[in-house]
């Protein structure tokens, strides 16, 4: 079996790299995609970097290039509930684009015409995440994650998200990347660490938790992957 594993900055896939060994390295599209196996898994690992196009571009190529039969992203969110610490993690059971607004036409917010609005995730994926965190007794919650092409760092836009989506966190990647592997029909599975609470400091929180964060998700992974092996 082939998985793919995708973060949105380097930092969120370097505890990867650095634990699996003879990584090989392929470059395409002005990404570089890394692929190694792992107890009898093949697996390929990209940084997508930041947003919702650059999600869509490497989760389209990891599945229909590289021939992922799963996704896992690992990587780090705001929080928007108030039941979130900074390290918490959190796996999205469905998650929504919330800087779609077409409702000048009369639409739900987050809603696209013959495309939809929440997407779900692999069920198995995320009861094998929530398990896994619990064997590794790290606290993890399970919920909808809210996605748009802006760093949340301010209260308005943290209650906008919150009221209209129901979200327990924010990011900037995550839907696109369940958007894609839904239209090819791949599952897939969200999971982020807290690196900050969205709000007007969100910025310096982030700097400061990104690594440690970004490690815990990663392992949380590799918990997963030992799993799925
Ligand atoms: N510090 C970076 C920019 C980080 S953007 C730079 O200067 O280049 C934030 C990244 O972390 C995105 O990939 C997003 O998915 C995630 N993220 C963490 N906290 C977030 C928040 N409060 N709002 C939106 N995305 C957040």
């Amino acid at each position: 079996m082939k998985i793919g594993i995708i973060g949105a900055m380097v930092e969120e896939i370097t505890p990867l790299l650095k634990y699996f060994k003879n990584v090989k390295k392929i470059e395409y599209a002005q990404n570089i995609f890394y692929q190694t196996s792992y107890n009898g898994l093949d697996l390929i690992i990209a940084y997508s970097k930041i947003g919702k196009v650059n999600a869509g571009l490497t989760t389209a190529l990891i599945i229909e290039k590289f021939n992922a039969q799963k996704v896992i992203f690992t990587g780090v969110a705001g929080a928007i509930d108030k039941g979130l610490k900074i390290g918490d993690l959190l796996v999205a059971t469905r998650l929504v684009q919330h800087d779609v607004d077409i409702s000048a036409f009369g639409h739900a917010l987050g809603f696209i015409p013959e495309s939809g609005d929440y997407i779900d995730s692999d069920k198995t994926l995320v009861a094998l995440a929530t398990e896994c965190a619990k064997s590794l007794n790290i606290n993890i919650k399970q919920g909808i994650i809210a996605t748009g092409d802006q760093f949340v760092a301010k209260e308005s836009l943290k209650q906008f998200i919150c009221q209209n989506f129901n979200a327990m966190a924010t990011e900037m990647e995550g839907a696109a990347l369940a958007y894609v592997c839904k239209c090819l029909n791949v599952p897939f599975v969200v999971i982020r660490s807290i690196s900050d609470d969205s709000s007007t400091d969100a910025n310096f929180s982030f700097d400061e938790f990104l690594e440690s964060s970004a490690k815990e998700s990663a392992q949380l992974v590799i918990k997963m992957l030992e799993r799925l092996a």
